[in-house]
């Protein structure tokens, strides 16, 4: 079954590759020629998801999905959020759009904070036969006093899975793919696709 992944992330695109398996073939924004920015101007994870896999479907009259994730610390009132990705860039001192950017900021807003508790929370947006559908996935941790080991992206470094002892870009991929956020909100997608009727 082919379905179209709303992201020009290959990491994530192989991410969910691995997850979904043989039974689908997804293809990337790319693969169907779309190279225009995808507006994510919602307020919410559930809205951006939303508004990518509907402008997917409104213009390339593909069955879709998209998703949005956030990071939500507790001791900052569950920033970043919606925000996570570009947080160095509209909170940061003239920092730019990177992780490392990213990472320094987290660390330096939590630098006087006990409380280090943090989940990682996505959203995936499926449109599928002609109807709309969420599935959320959460993993509960917490933020580090540093970065610890060099796989993964994003704020990987810096974020501890409860209960594993040590950070997600210590984890091999496969290891981390089975109790991420977009794991679990992929295995959902997964779930729900594998019971699904395909004509
Ligand atoms: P996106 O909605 O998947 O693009 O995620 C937003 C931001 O969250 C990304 O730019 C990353 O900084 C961060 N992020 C998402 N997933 C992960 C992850 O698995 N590990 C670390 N950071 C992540």
């Amino acid at each position: 079954m082919k379905i179209v992944f709303a992201t020009n992330n290959a990491h994530k695109l192989q991410e969910v590759r691995q997850i979904l398996g043989d039974r689908f073939e997804v293809v990337g924004l790319a693969d169907i020629g779309c190279h225009e920015d995808i507006p994510e101007t919602a307020e919410t994870l559930e809205g951006n998801a939303l508004q990518k896999a509907r402008y997917v479907k409104e213009h390339y009259g593909l069955d879709c999905f998209a998703d949005d994730t956030g990071l939500e610390v507790r001791a900052l009132d569950g920033a970043p959020g919606v925000h996570t990705a570009r947080y160095a860039e509209l909170f940061g001192a003239g920092d730019t759009h990177d992780s490392n950017a990213n990472m320094n900021l987290l660390l330096r807003n939590l630098e006087n904070k006990s409380d280090r508790h943090a989940r990682f929370r996505t959203v995936i947006a499926l449109i599928y036969q002609g109807e709309e559908h969420l599935f959320e996935g959460i993993v509960e941790g917490e933020i580090l006093h540093e970065r610890h080991g060099h796989e993964g992206f994003g704020y990987d470094p810096v974020f501890e899975p409860e209960g594993r002892g040590v950070s997600f870009a210590e984890m091999l991929a496969a290891d981390k793919n089975a109790i991420s956020h977009r794991g679990r909100a992929s295995q959902k997608l997964v779930e729900f696709l594998k019971n699904a009727k395909c004509d």
